[in-house]
């Protein structure tokens, strides 16, 4: 497992790429407004938790009180118009408690709810650590976050000097955000490794080796005139697809930009998701704002 930033590094890298892909990509904007006022929540739930340290068979309940209902104001104040009608709809009969454990337990359950208690237990997580996350169900494989069992929801290439026993690079769990090595070219949704049936999109190309298609015509699909048509936009991101299980991740790649915080950079590449999408393939895990 890569070595955790220290927190205050932790959420102040991530405020600040907020801030940096908010002007240099005009169409995440919404996006990244309501990330941004969300990461406010975040980082005081983070705070308080490291602060209380509660045990593990108290994370559903501490979850369920101490931050479930400022996630829910800072949506209904700062989220994107579809989250707050379907917020509205339910807000009487939610039962933070249920959301949250249902979350906890890799349980089906509704987007809003989904939303909510993986916003809210994300932080926690985070700050308890692998003790807290070995109370969360899920498979412990190689496809799986190794302290929690959730999915990945995006992959990247760590910087040299890393930890670089899996060639540098690393999934990274929706759930509670620790990171694991993973090999190159072989699907994380379903570890099919057969080159040829995993096709890599790009602005920029790829490696020899790697079946790779270069994605063109991203700022067209925009609409938005305010970026020159000959920069590439996501130069450090591209699209890892798999044609067995038809699934796929965006791949941040820092030693191309080495300022990039793949969490925030995953999010604000919602072009790639359309461009994947449009393909046919599903994400294994969408983010946080449901791409
Ligand atoms: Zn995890
Ligand atoms: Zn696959």
């Amino acid at each position: 497992m890569t070595q955790a930033p220290v927190a205050a590094e932790l959420w102040a890298d991530r405020r600040l790429r907020t801030v940096e892909l908010r002007a240099r990509q005009p169409f995440a904007r919404e996006v990244l407004d309501f990330y941004g006022a969300l990461l406010g929540v975040q980082e005081q739930a983070y705070e308080e938790a490291r602060s209380a340290r509660p045990r593990s068979g108290e994370l559903v309940a501490y979850v369920a009180e101490m931050v479930v209902p400022a996630v829910v104001n800072v949506s209904i104040a700062a989220g994107p118009q579809q989250l707050r009608a379907a917020m509205a709809g339910q807000i009487e009969t939610m039962d933070a408690r249920d959301l949250v454990d249902a979350w906890v337990k890799s349980e089906e359950q509704p987007a809003v709810d989904r939303y909510l208690a993986r916003a809210s237990a994300g932080p926690v997580l985070e700050a308890l650590g692998p003790e807290a996350a070995a109370s969360c169900v899920g498979p412990r494989d190689q496809r799986h976050c190794e302290s929690c069992g959730g999915s990945p929801q995006l992959s990247y290439f760590a910087l040299a000097g890393e930890d670089l026993a899996a060639g540098g690079r690393f999934l990274l769990c929706g759930r509670c955000h620790a990171s694991w090595g993973y090999a190159r070219m072989t699907c994380p949704g379903c570890g099919e490794d057969s080159s040829s049936r995993l096709p890599i999109f790009s602005e920029e190309g790829t490696a020899s080796g790697e079946r790779g298609s270069v994605v063109r015509g991203l700022l067209g699909k925009l609409g938005d005139d305010r970026i020159p048509e000959h920069m590439p936009l996501f130069g450090h991101i591209r699209i890892e697809a798999c044609d067995t299980c038809h699934q796929y991740l965006l791949n941040v790649d820092l030693a191309a930009d080495p300022a990039a915080v793949p969490i925030v950079d995953e999010l604000a590449a919602l072009p790639l998701d359309l461009y994947a999408r449009e393909r046919g393939y599903s994400k294994i895990t969408p983010n946080l704002m449901g791409f």
